[in-house]
């Protein structure tokens, strides 16, 4: 408490977001209120599977899904204009305490056991990672192993042709092509075990993160965890 006063003091840290000068205190570059907003659910209803909110009894979301694979889904926040300004600090400026700040924020979670957990994050190929800033994700997974979690890259993975953009397509081709994106190697068949946490940046429609779960569970894993950052909310 008193080493954050006088490092405050030294260095006038500030909110990284919007400048406040009342840090948390347990991470000391966000302000409480940013945090809050962060953190706080704004709805009162929402899907136990897929966390997509719900209005009536069915799922808008998951439903869409044929089989679901993973076994459960975690998320940080809904994608709003909150966490859509955030993103933009990452994918303009580079600004990589944002990614300090999700790890921070999926450990806060509690929901991956340290010991025994295995954590991977969606894959891609060289030219799509840095087109679309996915460093992020290996950068987060990065902090991950050097904090001691036990981290695994590419058990499955993406094919390097992808001549199609994904933004184009209608649903049911999107579905298909997600299937045509990733492959699990042969050897990586049943070749580990236990639980599995896929970690991705954003949960749209699900399809990424189930068709990757499905490709884990062939790896061998019993049990597989999705977690993204944000959840989107269909509007449609
Ligand atoms: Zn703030
Ligand atoms: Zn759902």
């Amino acid at each position: 408490m008193i080493i954050n006063t006088i490092k405050n003091l030294l260095f006038d840290n500030r909110c990284f977001i919007c400048a406040s000068k009342y840090l948390n205190k347990r991470i000391d570059f966000i302000c409480n209120d940013c945090l809050t907003s962060l953190m706080e659910i704004n709805y009162q209803k929402s899907c136990a599977v897929c966390g997509h909110p719900l209005l009536t009894e069915k799922c808008p979301s998951c439903s869409k899904l044929v089989k679901i694979y993973f076994d459960r889904f975690h998320f940080i926040q809904y994608y709003n204009d909150f966490t859509k300004s955030i993103i933009y600090k990452l994918k303009i400026s580079g600004n990589f305490i944002v990614i300090r700040l999700f790890y921070k924020l999926i450990c806060n979670m509690s929901v991956i056991r340290k010991d025994t957990d295995y954590i991977t994050v969606v894959p891609d190929n060289f030219l799509s990672s840095i087109k679309k800033g996915r460093s992020g994700l290996n950068y987060l997974i990065f902090l991950f192993k050097i904090h001691g979690y036990k981290t695994l890259k590419n058990i499955y993975k993406r094919k390097f042709l992808n001549l199609q953009k994904q933004k184009s397509k209608n649903k049911s081709a999107r579905f298909y092509n997600i299937s045509q994106q990733y492959y699990l190697p042969k050897k990586n068949i049943n070749k580990f075990s236990g639980r599995v946490f896929l970690i991705d940046d954003i949960f749209t429609t699900g399809a990424t993160l189930n068709y990757g779960s499905k490709l884990l569970k062939k790896a061998g894993f019993d049990k597989v965890f999705a977690l993204s950052i944000f959840r989107a909310v269909i509007r449609d």
